[in-house]
Order: structure tokens, then C-alpha cells, then sequence
């Protein structure tokens, strides 16, 4: 099985061979066919097993083979896909992924978390993003100044989902999830499954790939 094999396109490919690797782990062997069949996705899995490129990659395929046509030449990007991280750390990595992976594609990408200035991001923001990876808190602190557009969400991610709630995050994510579109396709990687994150997930996922490693 090779990263051909799973039907992801020609840019992305090379780019993830010259990251070194050659062999999906098992849980991009699972996650990426679900994730471009294009429904909902329920993961088990824990970091170090490769979920981030699990969900980047088939991520990075369905923006680049769909959407407005000629949108990123006439500057009308808009942010297709949001990706929630517990911390800061792991919004700058998954982002990095989303860099490295993506090179070959015109679609960009930013990351905003707190602990830093907010004028940067508004910034970013504002030259247009396809993909933004954000912790939930300062995310909400940009909805609430107007300064990011979630109305073309297509994607959302709640990565490590356990940690999230666990870090109190749960209030945040609902206010995000009340301004996307109805319409969209859900992922939710999570290590463990609490009660709280099975509600969280039964109110979200509509009919989910249920995927564990
Ligand atoms: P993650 O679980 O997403 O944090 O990834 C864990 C580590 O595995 C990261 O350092 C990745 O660079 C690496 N990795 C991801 N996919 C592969 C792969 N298919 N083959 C080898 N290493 C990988």
C-alpha cells in the first residue's frame, strides 16, 4: 500500500515522499480513504501515530481538487477548512504539516493561538486562508472582533478532542460550531472516549467511519 494507492493527487504525494515517507501508517491506511469518500469520521488515536498527516493530506486533496474556480487568482480565498487543537504546540504543528504536505498546492494556510500579539493573525487573516488551525480561545476572541470568517467552512477538525474538553475548552467549541455552515464534513480524533466526548461526537458526527489504533 502505497499513498498513490489511496488516490490522493500527484502534488501531495511528492511532497509527503520527500518528507521520507513511503508506507501509510494504519491509521492514514484507514483515515484518508474515509476522510475523501467525504463523510464523517470518528478516530481513535493516540500522537505518534501518524493522525496528523491521517488528516491533513486527505484535507489538502479535497480542497485542491474542489471549490470556486480561479477563487486563488482572484484573491477570494476564504477558509475552508478549520482544524481545533487543544494547544499551541500542536496548532504549530499541525500547521507545519499542512505547510509541508501542501507545498506543491496553491492553498493557503495559518495558525492562531493566544500567548501572543493578535495583530499578526488579523493580518494573516486577511490576506486569505484556506486552511486555519487554531486553539479554541483566541479563535473565539477573533469571531468576537470580527476579524475571521468561518461561513465557508467545509472541514472542521477537533484534534485530541479529550484534551480539549479536559482543558475546559468545551463552552469555546460549541460557540464555533454555532457559526459554521450546517452543511460540512466532521472529523474528531480523540485518544479516549468519555462520556462527555461520546455527547460531544453524537451531536456532531452524522453516520461517522469509526476508525481505531
Ligand atoms: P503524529 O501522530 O501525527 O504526531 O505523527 C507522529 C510522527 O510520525 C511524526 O513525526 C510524523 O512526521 C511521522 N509520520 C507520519 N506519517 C508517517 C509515515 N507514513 N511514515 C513514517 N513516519 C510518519
Amino acid at each position: 500500500m502505497s499513498f498513490t494507492d489511496l488516490g490522493l493527487a500527484e502534488g501531495i504525494v511528492r511532497a509527503v515522499t520527500e518528507s521520507g515517507y513511503t508506507t501509510p501508517t494504519p491509521i492514514q491506511a484507514q483515515a484518508i480513504p474515509a476522510v475523501l469518500a467525504g463523510g464523517d469520521l470518528l478516530a481513535g488515536a493516540q500522537t505518534g501515530t501518524g493522525k496528523t498527516a491521517g488528516f491533513t493530506l486527505p484535507i489538502l486533496h479535497r480542497l485542491a481538487t474542489s471549490g470556486v474556480p480561479h477563487a486563488s487568482t482572484t484573491g477570494a480565498r476564504s477558509i475552508r477548512a478549520l482544524v481545533l487543537t487543544p494547544t499551541r504546540e500542536l496548532a504549530a504543528q499541525v500547521e507545519e504539516s499542512v505547510r509541508t504536505y501542501g507545498k506543491y498546492l496553491n492553498l493557503n494556510s495559518a495558525v492562531i493561538f493566544g500567548g501572543v500579539g493578535i495583530n499578526p493573525q488579523i493580518k494573516m487573516l486577511k490576506h486569505g486562508v484556506d486552511i486555519l488551525v487554531a486553539t479554541p480561545g483566541r479563535l473565539l476572541d477573533h469571531m468576537q472582533q470580527g476579524t475571521v470568517n468561518l461561513t465557508k467552512v467545509e472541514i472542521l477538525v477537533l484534534d485530541e478532542a479529550d484534551r480539549m474538553l479536559d482543558m475546559g475548552f468545551i463552552k469555546d467549541i460549541r460557540r464555533v460550531l454555532a457559526v459554521l455552515p450546517k452543511t460540512r464534513q466532521n472529523l474528531l480524533f480523540s485518544a479516549t472516549f468519555s462520556n462527555e466526548i461520546k455527547a460531544l461526537a453524537d451531536g456532531l458526527l452524522d453516520s461517522p467511519a469509526m476508525i481505531e489504533v
